[in-house]
């Protein structure tokens, strides 16, 4: 088991939105939040998801659909936003927040689930939502 977890400094910085023990275990430490559980698996209201550390936005509600996989489903990004790496074992690809590397999830193509076959898998933990005609906040660069 790899001990070293990264610790950026900056990942741990005042500066971004403070974050709670489950947050931080999810968006800093690449964890993973329960299935089916999460605040934001089967919304429809239209809007902007942000990112939960540093307010980037991420994805818009017209990208989300219903995959049942547990977790909020998008096939496609808001362009820039997302940065994709590929997971330490090589199975799979984590997407990052571009703004400030916060965990996101993983993308996986090929499903053939939406006609861009593409399905972001997202914890509702690494974002937060906007409605539609609200302000959003401030990016945190
Ligand atoms: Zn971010």
């Amino acid at each position: 088991m790899p001990s070293a977890e990264s610790e950026k400094p900056e990942v741990t910085g005042p500066k971004f939105n403070p974050l709670s023990a489950e947050e931080a275990r999810v968006i800093l430490k690449k964890g993973t939040e329960a299935p089916f559980v999460g605040e934001y698996t089967n919304t429809t209201d239209p809007g902007t998801y942000v990112c939960r550390r540093c307010n980037a936005p991420l994805y818009r509600s017209d990208s989300k659909f219903v995959s049942d996989c547990g977790w909020p489903s998008f096939d496609d990004e808001i362009a820039g936003a997302v940065k994709r790496m590929m997971d330490s074992d090589g199975s799979r690809t984590e997407i990052l927040c571009k703004n400030c590397d916060g965990h996101l999830g993983h993308v996986f193509v090929g499903e053939q689930l939406t006609a861009k076959d593409t399905r972001h898998c997202v914890n509702s933990l690494s974002m937060k939502f906007y409605p539609k005609g609200s302000d959003l906040p401030a990016v945190i660069k």
